[in-house]
């Protein structure tokens, strides 16, 4: 028997995905100085982007980062364990602890490590006997990146229906005798929905189930001092304690922590992998984040409430055109349009009349689910809304615009 040949199944999966029209490829968006974006040639106004707050190009994170780099250099050369651990990382890990009311927090060079790294590490156990007898509970529409950490870990993982917490209820009484973790998005990335947090959050502690929560699109934006969707919830490091958030969001800048108590922090540098076998992040990197979380805390230029009312006027306008707008109370407005080929139409109309909202399909998000995932941020004006309003409102098939 011949080996079968790997490039030629790889490249029928990808022409495959062709005939579906499902490519996906990276365009290559410049920056203008008025924070527009520059595609083939045309002047775009961004409206699919994390910047929540509009921070990655706020003067004080360049400056706190081109200062750091003058003394630390670009790259730290080593891993956090090695020697690559500086000034500027510890005293970030000191700040996010301090702003999450946690014991602490450890660094990760993106979000997608940090999921896959504690995962791995709280449910793989060190490696321990009775490794891969861990229950992982999730949330169907969680980050994959969770869904990765929970495979990479060999844990049994289940996934119930979206925001459905007594599914998840069930699932974690089915393997009453395993050790459990429940992990859910705070903010869902694809629908802007906030997971049911309090009621998950007592599940876990009936069921006795460790309580984690991705809090990506949540932390900057929500909550006292941006504190995330945990902190708006009203519940505390008993109730919620791993928490993980990323940098490259609402903060501007990139990388990601796992913030918790001591003992579970402390397991997760020791178990991590990812955390283990990787360059830390630039320290001029760390020096912009904690600039930037001085501006998230103190908000003193009123853009979490610039950010509100973003989202008010987009909401009560999509709603005036009959917009398939969803439950979402977040910066995350998606407008599921349904195949593929008709979310690229969408997004492609919207190109040719100066808005830049790229079509997310299958399988980032169900079939028959395709959608404009339009987020907003502090940086934008109150006409660009409309403009996009205006724009979203002429594209055919899209709600109930003759109506009104
Ligand atoms: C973006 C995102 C991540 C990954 O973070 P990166 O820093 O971009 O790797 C993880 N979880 C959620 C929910 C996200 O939206």
């Amino acid at each position: 028997m011949s080996r079968p040949d790997l490039r030629a199944r790889v490249e029928a999966a990808r022409a495959q995905r062709e005939r579906e029209g499902l490519l996906r490829r990276a365009r290559t968006c410049e920056l203008t100085a008025d924070g527009r974006r520059l595609v083939d040639g045309r002047v775009l106004i961004d409206f699919c982007g994390n910047d929540y707050l509009g921070l990655a190009r706020h003067p004080d994170l360049v400056a706190a980062l081109t200062r750091a780099a003058a003394i630390e250099g670009v790259g730290t050369g080593a891993a956090h364990l090695v020697s690559g651990h500086r000034g500027e990382h510890a005293a970030l890990e000191e700040d996010l602890a301090d702003w999450t009311g946690r014991q602490r927090a450890v660094l990760f060079s993106t979000g997608v490590m940090a999921n896959l790294g504690a995962l791995q590490a709280l449910l793989g156990a060190g490696g321990l006997p009775g490794r891969g007898d861990a229950l992982c509970v999730q949330d169907r529409l969680n980050h994959a990146s969770l869904i990765d950490g929970a495979q990479l870990a060999g844990a049994e993982l289940r996934r119930y229906p979206h925001g459905d917490a007594e599914a998840a209820a069930r699932q974690l009484a089915a393997r009453p005798d395993h050790a459990a973790l429940l992990a859910t998005d705070g903010v869902f990335s694809m629908d802007g929905d906030i997971a049911p947090l309090a009621s998950l959050a007592t599940l876990c502690r009936q069921r006795h189930a460790l309580f984690y929560v991705d809090d990506a699109h949540g932390l900057g934006v929500l909550g006292p001092q941006g504190a995330g969707s945990v902190a708006a919830a009203g519940l505390d490091a008993r109730q919620v304690p791993v928490l993980m958030g990323t940098l490259g969001k609402a903060l501007g800048t990139a990388g990601a922590f796992v913030a918790g108590d001591d003992d579970l922090i402390e397991a997760i540098i020791q178990f991590a992998r990812p955390y283990i076998y990787t360059t830390a992040m630039p320290a001029a990197l760390a020096a912009a984040t904690r600039a930037s979380l001085r501006l998230v805390r103190a908000d003193t230029d009123g853009r979490r409430e610039q950010l509100t009312a973003h989202i008010a006027r987009f909401r009560a306008g999509a709603k005036q055109l009959g917009l398939p707008v969803m439950r979402s109370t977040t910066a995350i407005q998606p407008l599921v349009i349904g195949s593929a080929e008709a979310a690229m139409g969408a997004s492609r109309a919207l190109e040719a009349a100066g808005f830049l909202v790229v079509a997310i399909r299958p399988p980032t998000v169900p079939q028959g689910a395709a959608r404009l995932r339009i987020t907003l941020s502090a940086a934008h004006s109150s006409d660009q809304i409309d403009a996009l309003l205006e724009a979203l409102g002429s594209l055919p098939g899209l709600g109930g615009t003759a109506a009104v």
